[in-house]
Formats: C-alpha cells, structure tokens, sequence
C-alpha cells in the first residue's frame, strides 16, 4: 500500500460535473483521506508531499456500473486485484461487479463472501450485484430477499436475458418490493442465434452468423412495458441500436423510471471495425452500423442515456485466439474508458469534462444509491490527476488487468491517468 501521508495537489484544474469551467486550484488531502483545502497558492503543511498537477486535470474519480472481475472461479481471465488495478489505471473509484462468477452470486451468503473477498482483495469499492434468477439460468427466481439484506446494488442476470417474460415480472414485482433496481441484458436468444457479429453487410461479407439489431430492440421494447406493468426500476445494460434508444426515449418521455448505459466501444467503433476477423471486436451486443453510433453518441450528449459504463470482460488471449464465430464475447475496458472518450470527443470539443463526469462518475452513484464525488473541502479524497498534453500507448505490458485484451491495443490515446487519489493513498502510475 502507498504510504498514509498529507498530500498538495498543486497548480491543476478541477472538472466536475456541474460546471463546463475548470476550477484552477491547489487540493490539500490530509493523511486520513480528507480534502483539507481547495484554493489557489495553498502552501505545503511540513512533511507533506507535493504532486505537481501544472498542465493537468483532477477529476472526481469514475464508477463503472458494468464489470466482471471473474473471481471466484476464473481467475485466468482477471482477479479483484488485477481489476482493481486496472480500474485505478483508468481513473475508475468505485464500481458494480456482476454475479456471472463460478459459482453465480444468487443467495444471501454468496454475496457476503463475495463482499468479504473484495474487502481482503481490492482497493477500490466494488459493490457486488445479484442474480435474478438461480444460477442465471433463467428458471426460477434466486434468493431475493437473502441478497438484498446484504446490499446488493442492482439485480441482474449479467450478459444473459431472463427468457420468460413470466418470470421476469415476478422478479421485477419482487425487486420492486425490495427498492431495487432490474439491469437488464437486453437480447432475444431465439433471434441471436449463435450470432458472433451484427446482422448486416459485414456477416454477410466476413461469412459470420449474425445477430439482428431487432434481437436487441424486442428485448428494449418488452422489459420496459414489463417495467411498466409492475412499477419496478429498470435499467437497460449496453444499448446499442439507435431503435432501441428511441424506445427508451419514449418511455422516459411518459414517466416510467428506465435509465440506459452504453459502452465506450458502441459510441467509437462501429461493424467496420471488426476486420480480419479480429475477435478484440466481439462484443455482445455487437459492434453497429454508423448510423446507430452516431444516434448513441448524440443520446449520450441529450441525458437520454444515463451513464457510461464499460462493461470490462477480461478473456485470456487464448480464448480470444480461437476463430470469431467461437471466441468468447468482450474485452478489457476499465482502464482505457475515460482515454477513449477523451481522445474522441473531449479534446476535440464534442463535450466537456463536465458531461464525462455526469455520465461515468455522477449518474452511475446516483443509480445505485451513493452519492456523487467531487474535488471538494471536507469531501473524501477521490479523483484521479489527467494530463491532456501527455499520450498512452495501450501495450500489453502497460495494461495491468491480466487478459489485455481491446479492440484498441497497439492504439496511442491521446492523454494519461498520471495517478488516482483514494482516500489517503495515492497510487501514482508511471
Ligand atoms: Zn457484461
């Protein structure tokens, strides 16, 4: 662990979400954590170590509302240390850990050891989520009850749908009941088929089975009317279709409770990227049309999609060396989300800082029930130093989750995490 010392954040500027302005100021954090002063010429306190932030940025630290950390039980893909390297790489604080690990975190217990492991294992907060249904194999309801006595964030059958439409208004009657929020994967299995890539000229072209935009927009269209129906919160995982966007535009215009997250991949990547049968590309939902991209982008702008969230799926370069129609589905994305948006959009003025911070720090807190973070007196040091000027390459050996896998390996990004603030340490990355 980094030593417990007071620390001056000098000469940087502070982005947060309210505000396009960047705040010039010094950040004292004191050795228990706080963040004693925020102002402009703040001396050193004796013994304090000064972190030069001239030239960079200091912004409240990210949540990620999608991650699979893999352990227990696969702990060749990615472990709660590597991932909360990875994380505090990539500027992320806090995070939501889906239940798809070996076995499925579906009863009360489970979540308690799988929360006790992150308390002995990783320095950044993970919340650990639950199943809907037992074992996620879309049957029967798991143990509701049980997990949200022990604090689970959200419900979630994680990358999978509940295929029932019956049993997923009983297990939204039932998380209603309990407060909590239904993160839905949204797929139509009798209409994804085996599918590896998206429906269109590139499965076509490449002789890959695909996956219809429809198997997505179906799934958008029949959990918000179930949400609907029932009362419960519902939040839509890795949308992907601008159809599908506008569904929940709709259904967000008549009052019904539904937020969405995309990831960083479906707002910079669409199908073309997925050339040379390159299974960094395979995602699920899969990369789209440009046209959909662009629909997502401008939704990220309008607030029609509520957060950003990467949905980091760490598989070992072996698996993702088999051929693309048996691969398995995602990539690494912790530690590259906050570089992408910024060397796509920020720095080419598209949106502020102010937009990236509502969408990946504030938003994502607000849905699970934290309260947002910011660069503030009195507050818990949480943030992370950015420096715009400087570049990243996005190498193997400068990944540190364990299956550095991503579609932008080999890529410069332009900017740097030169080290993220928690509490009172400071994990510098060099
Ligand atoms: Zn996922």
């Amino acid at each position: 662990m980094p030593e417990s010392k007071a620390r001056l954040f000098s000469n940087g500027r502070i982005a947060s979400a309210g505000s396009t302005v960047l705040l010039a100021a010094d950040v004292l954090v004191d050795e228990s954590g706080r963040v004693a002063a925020v102002a402009p010429g703040l001396a050193a306190p004796e013994g304090a170590e000064t972190v030069d932030c001239t030239g960079c940025l200091l912004v409240p630290g990210m949540f990620d509302l999608h991650v699979h950390a893999r352990e227990p039980g696969q702990e060749h893909k990615e472990t709660l240390a590597t991932c909360a390297a990875a994380a505090l790489r990539g500027g992320v604080t806090g995070l939501v850990l889906m239940p798809d690990t070996a076995p499925p975190i579906d009863t009360g217990p489970l979540v308690k050891s799988a929360t006790d492991l992150v308390a002995e294992l990783s320095p950044v907060p993970m919340l650990q989520s639950g199943c809907l249904t037992k074992g996620r194999e879309g049957r029967e309801m798991a143990a509701f009850s049980g997990m949200a006595s022990r604090g689970v964030p959200l419900l979630t059958d994680a990358d999978r749908a509940v295929p029932c439409p019956d049993l997923l208004r009983r297990c939204m009657e039932y998380a209603r009941d309990f407060g909590l929020p239904v993160a839905s994967h949204c797929d139509t299995p009798a209409l994804s088929k085996a599918g590896a890539v998206n429906e269109g000229p590139v499965s076509y072209r490449f002789g890959l089975p695909g996956i219809p935009a429809i198997s997505q927009e179906i799934a958008i269209d029949r959990d918000i009317r179930v949400a609907q129906h029932t009362g419960a919160r519902l939040h839509l995982q890795q949308i992907s279709t601008a159809r599908g966007l506008r569904s929940v535009q709709i259904a967000k215009e008549s009052g019904t409770p539904v937020t969405c997250e995309v990831s960083p991949h479906h707002l910079v990547l669409s199908e073309r990227g997925v050339r040379d049968y390159n299974t960094h590309f395979k995602f699920n939902p899969p990369l789209r049309p440009a046209a959909d991209v662009e629909a997502l982008v401008a939704g990220f702008i309008d607030g029609s999609i509520d957060a950003l969230a990467c949905d980091h799926a760490p598989h070992t370069e072996f698996e993702k060396s088999s051929d693309f129609g048996s691969a398995p589905f995602g990539a690494a994305g912790l530690e590259t989300a906050v570089l992408v948006i910024f060397d796509r959009f920020i720095r080419h003025g598209v949106f502020g800082w102010d937009l990236l911070v509502e969408r990946y720090s504030a938003a994502p807190r607000r849905l699970v029930g934290l309260e947002p973070v910011a660069v503030a007196e009195g507050s818990r040091a949480e943030f992370f130093v950015f420096d715009p000027e400087a570049e990243t390459e996005v190498t193997r050996t400068t990944m540190k989750t364990k299956s550095p896998v991503t579609p932008f390996l080999g890529e410069t990004l332009a900017g740097k995490v030169r080290g993220t603030a928690l509490g009172s340490a400071w994990h510098r990355h060099d």
